[in-house]
């Protein structure tokens, strides 16, 4: 017997899929039984099952088309993205790929999964239901309360000012180990900047044991980065 797959739909209500048809909750009975009806607007297909979501019953007049088996597929999977985008900060794009590649054993479901195209708003206005949106001007940049600390509970934003124009970030400790390290280095970035700022700008030290990693098939010392901030200077903006 085909079995029942749970998900939800982009309304965040219940659904279920069963027997290549796709059915949303409609009500409980007395009994505790569920009444479930097609997803499909119009449609008569009906579906009862028991609390467990075992032993479905097919109800009312029968479906006006044709079974979709791929949808046991396709709409848990489009489900999962929404319940990534709104849980995770992977980017949309990255999670579409991921989910995609785990439907890539069968090819007529990745064939009919939606474009991108077609679900990312869906995707972005259920990561918008559980993250701040972006900030559009400086004056919107409100850092929540849970981002101004460290883990170990340490201030982390050390400078804001009011227009927000330069923000810096970094914890108390971190400069106990910059003023006792006998290198420091500082660079800024332009190119991998915050959207409304000018300038990304780093520093950083050794400290500890000196680890060595490798990367592009180089030997390179460990940096962590121990304290940045954000400038957006005046004189160079030219928006
Ligand atoms: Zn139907």
């Amino acid at each position: 017997m085909d079995r029942v797959i749970r998900f939800q739909t982009s309304r965040g209500r219940d659904a279920i899929f069963y027997d290549g048809y796709s059915y949303w909750f409609d009500r409980r009975a007395a009994s505790g039984d569920i009444f479930w009806r097609c997803l499909r607007d119009g449609c008569y297909g009906r579906l009862q099952t028991n609390v467990n979501l075992n032993q479905p019953m097919v109800r009312g007049d029968g479906h006006l088309h044709a079974r979709n088996p791929e949808e046991g597929i396709i709409r848990p999977s489009v489900a999962r993205m929404r319940e990534r985008a709104a849980t995770e900060n992977t980017p949309i794009p990255q999670i579409y790929q991921e989910e995609a590649n785990r439907l890539s054993y069968s090819a007529s479901a990745s064939a009919l999964l939606p474009m991108l195209q077609s679900i990312d708003s869906a995707l972005y206005r259920a990561r918008r239901s559980n993250f701040p949106p972006l900030p559009r001007t400086l004056s919107e940049i409100v850092i929540p309360q849970s981002l101004q600390s460290t883990e170990s509970g340490e201030e982390f934003v050390l400078l804001q000012l009011q227009d927000n124009n330069i923000m810096v970030f970094g914890a108390p400790s971190d400069f106990d180990v910059l003023c006792s390290a006998s290198h420091v280095y500082m660079d800024g970035t332009f190119a991998a900047c915050p959207e409304l700022f000018r300038q990304f700008f780093t520093i950083h030290a050794f400290f500890g044991e000196r680890q060595k990693i490798k990367f592009y098939k180089k030997q390179f010392d460990v940096l962590w980065p121990l304290d940045f901030c954000q400038l957006r200077m005046y004189a160079l903006v030219y928006k």
